[in-house]
């Protein structure tokens, strides 16, 4: 199973993609989260990266194709993977269809979350991360047993900086802009199948799952 879930900010990939690596045994792949921890551990390229995501902007597409080239070599990833927040670009598609060739790999299918904005708001301002594991909390939908604690790993939970409201509505520009054309670009490889994003999370990875009977 290789697949790639797209959608804007705020449309549960990070949710569904934890669910489907449990289900289908891959390894989930999220671009976002490979840049916070080299954000963390204060590299180069964290530090690189964290000047652009702090603004909301799209990191270059040089740093995370050449990230995602090295992930998708490892021994995991040969059985199956799941992308989640690459690619975003029509250029960083072209690239991971590149690296897929030379690697002997074919997608599966690209399950685009279609979420309405009104949604994708509220979720991502009463989003709360977990520092040590990026496990993904809502205040609202599924909250933490503990206020502000990790249920798996005691870590502590914070809200990103990107999903404070000035940044959440610039990521929301960039995803039309930039990432939206990607809906077109799968759909002439026959490989979309889309989801309704706003619904519960449970039901969303129900209809993933009757939508990927086929592959
Ligand atoms: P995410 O966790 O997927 O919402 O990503 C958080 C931020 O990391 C984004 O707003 C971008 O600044 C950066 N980022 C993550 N994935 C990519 C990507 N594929 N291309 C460029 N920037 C990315």
């Amino acid at each position: 199973m290789q697949l790639i879930l797209l959608g804007p900010p705020g449309a549960g990939k990070g949710v569904q993609a934890e669910l489907l690596s449990r289900k289908f045994n891959i390894p989930s792949i999220a671009s976002g989260d490979i840049l916070r921890e080299e954000v963390k551990m204060r590299t180069a390229l964290g530090k690189k990266a964290k000047e652009y995501m702090d603004k909301g902007k799209l990191v270059p597409d040089e740093i995370v194709i050449k990230i995602i080239k090295e992930r998708l070599k490892k021994e995991d990833a040969k059985e199956g993977f799941l992308l989640d927040g690459f690619p975003r670009t029509v250029s960083q598609a072209s690239a991971l269809d590149e690296a897929l060739k030379e690697l002997g790999l074919k997608l599966s299918a690209v399950i685009n979350m279609d979420t309405p904005e009104g949604v994708t708001i509220r979720r991502l301002s009463s989003r709360r991360t977990c520092y040590d594991c990026g496990k993904i909390y809502n205040l609202i939908t599924m909250p933490p047993k503990v206020e502000g604690i990790c249920d798996d790993c005691q870590g502590r939970l914070y809200l990103r900086d990107d999903d404070k409201e000035e940044v959440i509505k610039r990521r929301l520009k960039v995803y039309q802009r930039q990432t939206h054309p990607l809906i077109e670009y799968y759909k002439g490889k026959n490989l979309l199948r889309s989801v309704e994003g706003g619904k519960e999370a449970k039901e969303v990875f129900g209809e993933i799952l009757e939508l990927l009977k086929g592959n």
